[in-house]
């Protein structure tokens, strides 16, 4: 059936240098040849000096094909099934996360009408799903994916990572294969965090706002960056991976606090003469975020340029009782699933009695704790049943409403509210 040609003793031989494989460290087989571990390296340096590094890489690409590109509705249908709610949020992020495909097939055609990209930036209070999106959408990707968090960025020179480190990151995601990395998306998260402290742009110790805003610019505008393989501080010593950002797609969330106060400044003194009363009469005191506009991350504390770069901006909807329910039960990881799952493990059913879940939510309502808090309440209410349940012979367990309400009752709720 197969010609691999085979030397004495029957052993299979490389089909380019005719090494027994006794004598080379590994063959890997086609389907009438083989190549040993030598020569597939010499190729791969043939390969690389004839195309350049990009060459390299150019099945990355090739492995997206427009047929199988998952569609923005297939890509927010997909969300709908982990985040409850956030419409707006979900759009942007699957039409972004399409296009940024598209882009990237764009590079095998001869067109020469260049797509360009378009970062993202969410904003939404904390808890409110901006991580859990990312989270989310990275299942989906068939692209290197990583998470980074702003608030430990410096600017070059001061305690904390290099912006460098960003891509460090998304190298180790990609196994090193720097064409893969130069297609990848980025999440960062908390980039409010790196805001200008001061209204006075001329202030030069600002050590984690603009020389950061800075440095992040270079990456989101796209350029070439020397990336430090290993992360940590750059010294001369250390060979430097080149990665060129033009292709990386920069999604940032922030919960950018005290945003609504610059909105309503803004919505105050433009509804003020012509139209006035029209504009007054539809805000929505409550969502201001809804309202949001590029100049109110200016005010904010971006620069500029940081802005321009981030063109697609949307925000995440506070979490009302609804919501909250919803996230308790519905996602196909809800909380109460993975306890149900957990139990299922012991042979075990475990059941609510109606009216705890309402009860858990009023309590996560009534002391501010968001979806985060969802999480603690529920498993302060199982905690004793946790450590029992196991030695104990029941088949089935109904979590009571009177059980919760005592052992919620034991607790401090207060000690789990998050700043
Ligand atoms: P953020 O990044 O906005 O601060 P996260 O995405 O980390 O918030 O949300 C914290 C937790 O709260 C998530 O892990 C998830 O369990 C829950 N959560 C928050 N928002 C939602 C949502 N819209 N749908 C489902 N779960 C949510």
């Amino acid at each position: 059936m197969k010609s691999v040609k085979t030397g004495k003793n029957n052993k299979r031989k490389c089909s380019f240098c005719e090494r027994s494989e006794d004598e080379v460290g590994f063959l890997i087989t086609g389907i009438n040849a083989c190549i040993c571990d030598i020569c597939s390296t010499q190729a791969y340096e043939i390969t690389r000096e004839t195309l350049g590094e990009s060459g390299c890489g150019r099945k990355a690409s090739t492995r997206l094909n427009m047929k199988e590109l998952p569609k923005p509705q297939e890509i927010k249908q997909f969300l709908d099934q982990y985040v409850i709610g956030q419409d707006d949020a979900k759009r942007f992020l699957s039409v972004s996360v399409y296009n940024h495909y598209k882009r990237l097939l764009q590079h095998n055609t001869k067109d020469d009408v260049e797509i360009e990209k378009s970062n993202i930036i969410m904003v939404g209070s904390t808890g409110t799903g901006k991580t859990l999106l990312a989270r989310t959408i990275a299942k989906l990707l068939k692209v290197p994916f990583t998470i980074v968090d702003a608030t430990v960025l410096t600017e070059a020179g001061y305690v904390g990572e290099d912006i460098e480190s960003i891509l460090t990151r998304l190298l180790q995601v990609a196994d090193y294969n720097v064409p893969e990395a130069e297609q990848g998306i980025v999440f960062i998260d908390e980039i409010d965090k790196i805001a200008r402290k001061s209204d006075n742009p001329s202030i030069t110790r600002d050590v984690s706002g603009e020389g950061v805003q800075q440095g992040l610019l270079k990456l989101l505008e796209g350029s070439v960056i020397n990336v430090p393989p290993q992360g940590g501080r750059k010294h001369p010593d250390q060979k430097m991976i080149q990665v060129n950002t033009k292709n990386i797609l920069f999604i940032c969330g922030g919960a950018f606090d005290g945003i609504e106060k610059k909105i309503a400044q803004r919505l105050n003194t433009h509804v003020v003469g012509y139209n006035a009363s029209k504009g007054t009469a539809t805000i929505d005191k409550n969502n201001m975020l809804q309202y949001i506009a590029p100049q109110d991350l200016k005010s904010f504390g971006l620069i500029p340029e940081i802005i321009g770069r981030l063109p697609i901006l949307t925000y995440l909807q506070p979490l009302d009782r609804e919501a909250l329910r919803a996230i308790l039960t519905e996602p196909k990881n809800s909380i109460i699933k993975q306890y149900i799952k957990l139990f299922e493990m012991d042979e075990v059913e475990l059941i609510f009695q109606d009216g705890v879940y309402d009860y858990i939510v009023d309590k996560a309502v009534e002391y501010k704790l968001g979806a985060r808090g969802l999480r603690s309440i529920v498993e302060t209410i199982m905690m004793d049943i946790m450590f029992n349940i196991p030695s104990q012979s029941h088949r089935v367990y109904e979590v009571t409403l009177d059980y919760a309400k005592r052992q919620l009752e034991k607790t401090n709720l207060e000690r789990l509210q998050i700043a």
